[in-house]
């Protein structure tokens, strides 16, 4: 049998995958960029390359998602290790990071007291490391497991000395920054019963995902407890679900009662960012 082209194999793998999907997996496999890809459509894959592929899409029909699959992902243009322990980094948390930027740009300070809530695979920490050399930074989990993950995420970005990781429940003790110019956070936000009925339950952490039975359990803490830990005329971005917009600022403006408060619209114009300037 003839060995397949680059063309041919990507059409094949788009009537399983979304196209970015099918192009970041065959870029793997290859150990190829995207830009080579496309740009070498009569290239084709040898036997041992057809064989990883023919892997990964068995893994792939099992239910596996794709960055488990590949132990990478993209985020804010740098690249993630990621597995099952983490979530998977979203496209919708790089507004969070795009936000906290350009609210420091609009802010300048000579050192940022930083943290991200709940950091998973470190991907906001390590965007807003990298974006920002100003900034000392904590990172917080719940999840020893997670924390590993970000540390070697941190490592391999080699901004680990700019990171001082946490295995807690929301802030550290008060010995490393006790007030915070920007408090970040993507929490776990999606309601119990809705959650049990998405495709990702039971395939990204529960840890990273349920937000109790209303979906707002681990915001009302993290809002209440951020309300001692924010400096005065700081940041708050906190991810939320998109159905929870109303209920999330009438939750911040009791916490948080003479602070500029909005709610945010992802790129599908969906509410998705809680904003506290306080
Ligand atoms: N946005 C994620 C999802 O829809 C949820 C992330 C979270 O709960 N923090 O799967």
């Amino acid at each position: 049998m003839e060995a397949p082209t680059i063309s041919q194999t990507l059409q094949q793998l788009k009537k399983r995958l979304p196209p970015l999907e099918a192009q970041v997996l065959l870029a793997h496999v290859l150990g190829v960029n995207k830009t080579w890809l496309a740009t070498h459509p009569e290239h084709t894959l040898n036997a041992n390359q057809q064989e990883h592929l023919q892997l990964y899409m068995e893994q792939f029909a099992s239910g596996m998602p794709l960055p488990y699959i590949l132990g990478c992902w993209e985020f804010f243009g740098m690249e993630f290790d990621v597995s099952p322990v983490v979530l998977i980094p979203r496209p919708e948390t790089e507004l969070l990071v795009e936000e906290a930027l350009a609210w420091a740009r609009a802010h300048p300070k000579p050192a940022y007291r930083l943290i991200d809530i709940g950091t998973g695979s470190g991907a906001i920490a390590i965007s807003m490391a990298k974006h920002l050399p100003a900034a000392q930074i904590d990172a917080t989990d719940i999840s020893p497991d997670a924390l590993i993950i970000a540390h070697q995420n941190a490592k391999k970005h080699g901004l680990d000395t700019r990171i001082l990781f946490h295995q807690t429940d929301l802030f550290p003790e008060a010995q490393s920054a006790s007030q915070y110019d920007l408090i970040l956070s993507n929490p776990p936000y999606i309601p119990t019963d809705i959650l049990h009925g998405l495709d990702v339950y039971g395939r990204e952490p529960t840890l990273a995902l349920d937000g109790g039975p209303g979906g707002l359990e681990v915001i009302r803490r993290l809002l209440a407890a951020s309300k001692q830990r924010a400096a005065t005329g700081g940041l708050l971005l906190v991810e939320i679900e998109s159905t929870l917009g109303k209920a999330v600022h009438k939750l911040a403006g009791g916490q948080f009662g003479g602070a500029s408060i909005h709610i945010l619209k992802d790129l599908a114009g969906h509410d998705r960012l809680l904003k506290i300037e306080t």
